[in-house]
């Protein structure tokens, strides 16, 4: 049994975007405090944060002095560098762990894991060539998506291809490799489960959302899931606890589920909260945050039964200009992220709107 961090411990989270500031505001709700690390001033969890480092992620001298400034290490993203967990590991529990982290970096270690794990996924090959490609085309077939291995969040770093003609141009297009194909599955809708792991085992899992994309990037969740037949939602929670328990896990997961008339297939999985866990702040009494917080921290996991129906909707670029609407609207709950310039395609706040339970 980990130990239960008393009041006053400090949570250091790694990588200061919105997802570390919700983590943040969370743990400050539980008497913690949170010490943020990101090499961007302007990161928008610093401004609700104890303290805040501003460094490279190759800077070991800093990472040392955020380790003894803290009683265990979480992350927000899963881009972080392997070489930052090697550097705090020793120093510090970090929460999820390495394996985790490094599963869900690779897309071809992802994938290979979860059908190790007996979980199904869409067809895949790992594409370091030309000539890999060309070998993947023929025995997947088309329609097809390249996907680079690494670094690929939002749709980005991904193509469609259609024609075994278009390969060269694809492979070219996502940077040449390394890459992974993977079969188009035909779906009939997209649902994640938010799932959490204490230190002692205990596995919860929130209800599924069905997530509506546009674009590359999530634009709605709805609790629950319109599209995700009944015998499909214990699946989905029975899927995401094989996952937390084959990853020896602590903390919060996302999975990203295709619902097909055959079943549930796994897309990916984040070792983090996730956006279209965002619904549990106002559907839940713990939502994801504190889930992840109270984790890693070695308390006991919260009470996640879902106490409304809930649509989630992110707000993106110039949908900041709804925020006097969506303010005034009955049911609505805002999240705004403090961020101070506005991007096209850049996730800028969040609305639940919420129901009582139908
Ligand atoms: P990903 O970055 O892997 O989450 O992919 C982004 C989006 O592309 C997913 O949410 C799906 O809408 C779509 N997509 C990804 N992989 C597949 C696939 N194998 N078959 C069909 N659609 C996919």
């Amino acid at each position: 049994m980990a130990e239960r961090l008393p009041t006053g411990a400090v949570i250091g989270i790694l990588g200061g975007g919105q997802l570390g500031r919700m983590l943040a505001m969370a743990a400050a709700r539980l008497g913690l405090r949170a010490h943020i690390y990101d090499p961007d001033p302007a990161a928008p969890a610093r401004d609700v944060a104890t303290a805040a480092t501003c460094a490279g992620w190759a800077d070991g001298a800093a990472l040392a002095r955020f380790a003894a400034a803290v009683d265990v290490v979480t992350y927000e993203f899963e881009n972080i560098p392997l070489e930052v967990i090697d550097t705090l590991a020793p120093l510090r529990p970090v929460h999820p762990g390495r394996r985790a982290l490094a599963t869900a970096q690779e897309r071809v270690a992802e994938k290979s894991f979860l059908n190790a794990a007996g979980l199904v996924t869409a067809p895949w090959a790992a594409v370091g060539s030309a000539a890999d490609l060309a070998e993947a085309l023929g025995r997947i077939g088309t329609p097809a998506i390249l996907k680079t291995a690494r670094m690929g969040y939002d749709g980005k770093g991904q193509i469609r291809i259609t024609d075994p003609a278009e390969a060269p141009g694809a492979l070219a297009a996502i940077g040449g490799g390394p890459a992974i194909l993977e079969g188009m599955v035909a779906f009939s809708a997209e649902v994640s489960v938010i799932a959490a792991r204490s230190a002692s085992g205990e596995v919860a899992a929130y209800d599924p959302g069905e997530n509506l994309h546009e674009g590359g990037i999530l634009r709605r969740t709805t609790v629950p899931a319109p599209s995700l037949p009944a015998r499909h939602r214990s699946d989905a929670v029975l899927i995401a606890a094989r996952i937390l328990g084959a990853l020896d896990y602590v903390g919060v997961l996302g999975v990203e589920l295709f619902v097909t008339p055959g079943g549930l297939l796994v897309n990916e999985i984040a070792p983090r909260v996730h956006n279209s866990g965002h619904w549990t702040q106002n559907g839940c009494a713990v939502d994801q945050f504190e889930q992840h917080i109270r984790a890693i921290a070695g308390w006991p996991l919260g009470d996640g039964s879902r106490h409304s129906d809930v649509v989630m909707e992110n707000l993106i670029g110039a949908d900041m200009a709804r925020v006097p609407d969506l303010a005034a609207t009955p049911g609505v709950a805002l999240h705004l992220y403090g961020k101070a310039e506005v991007r096209a395609g850049r996730k800028m706040g969040h609305a639940n709107r919420i129901r009582p339970r139908a």
